[in-house]
């Protein structure tokens, strides 16, 4: 029980954070050894107040000056982000287009000009804390850079492919939990003399949504293979990450039903993931952005 609520949730996007979201695009052993031993909380900066699903319409800015960037601006959404050690931040570091004016640079947060503004208070994922942050002034390293400079948006658009198989590896294990949770729930108790799993309704319903959780599984492990060949699975991320979303959704809603009240109690574990699991039809690209990469794929979006 105790793992069941340990997978749920907000600790697996803490660490996620770490493992497929910061880190994928760090060479920098400055940053990556010590998040890998997991000496050092990172964080990842990219959207804004004004800027989410429109990644390239941020508005953070890093100024060269000398051998230094004077970053200034702010960060919304940012997990771990009151108390992470360093930030993944993507910032603007020229007037260039959109697509080619940003850069990935590890800020070390201890620096004088970062300021968390707030931890917000959230629907869900309560053991993930999530910050606002706002840079004044701050004065970094050019040699901070990942890569080269004016590759960051290509950067993040590569590390989102990751992100996304992350979030659906993460969220398969709690489903199957859930479903099984519901079936011994459901079974145990009684109503008009029968358990309730005993009604066609409910089992067949559970069985409806054990499968469509096997698809997904098979669609992950499809794109992560393809992944790890070197394979661009941009499309199948997106189908998977857009699937999670929707599969979660669904899933902790027909399950939480079936427990009654005691679904709409803190003492169990469905209605936790019912407001955990909210968050990945928005989180890492809304369910409209993964249909928009889906449609590009299949050249279906009107020509400009
Ligand atoms: C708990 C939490 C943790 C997060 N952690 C991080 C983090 O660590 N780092 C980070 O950088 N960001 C993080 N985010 C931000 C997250 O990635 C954004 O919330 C997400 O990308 C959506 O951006 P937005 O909230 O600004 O929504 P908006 O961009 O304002 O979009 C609002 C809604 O518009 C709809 N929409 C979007 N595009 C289209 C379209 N093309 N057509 C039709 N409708 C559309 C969607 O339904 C979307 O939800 C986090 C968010 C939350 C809530």
């Amino acid at each position: 029980e105790e793992l069941g609520h340990i997978r749920c949730g907000g600790i697996p996007m803490a660490i996620g954070v770490q493992t497929d979201m910061t880190t994928p695009a760090l060479l920098k052993k400055e940053f990556l050894l010590p998040s890998i031993m997991g000496d050092k909380v990172a964080c990842l900066g990219v959207s804004e107040v004004g800027a989410g699903s429109d990644v390239s319409s941020i508005t953070t800015k890093a100024v060269r000056k000398g051998d230094e960037y004077v970053i200034n601006g702010g960060k919304m959404w940012t997990t771990n982000g009151t108390q992470a050690d360093w930030m993944c931040l993507l910032a603007n570091t020229s007037d260039g287009p959109p697509h080619r004016n940003k850069s990935l640079i590890c800020l070390p947060m201890n620096l004088p000009g970062v300021h968390i503004a707030r931890k917000i208070d959230k629907l869900g994922m309560w053991s993930s804390d999530t910050a606002e942050v706002f840079f004044d002034d701050v004065h970094v390293p050019c040699k901070n850079v990942i890569g080269q400079e004016g590759m960051g948006f290509t950067y993040q658009m590569l590390q989102f492919q990751e992100e996304r198989l992350w979030a659906v590896a993460n969220i398969l294990t709690t489903m199957d939990i859930i479903i099984q949770e519901t079936i011994q729930y459901t079974r145990q108790r009684k109503i008009f003399k029968q358990p309730v799993l005993y009604h066609q309704a409910v089992h067949f319903r559970l069985a409806e949504l054990q499968t469509e959780v096997e698809l997904l599984r098979s669609l992950l492990h499809r794109a992560t293979a393809l992944y790890i060949k070197g394979n661009d699975v941009t499309k199948l991320a997106s189908m998977a990450k857009l699937k999670g979303g929707r599969l979660a959704r669904e899933l902790s809603d027909s399950c939480l039903q079936y427990w009654g009240g005691m679904g709409f109690t803190n003492d169990v574990l469905v209605s936790r993931f019912y407001r955990d699991s909210r968050l990945m039809s928005i989180g890492a690209g809304a369910d409209e952005v993964m249909l928009g990469i889906i449609c590009k794929y299949m050249d279906t979006l009107p020509k400009k």
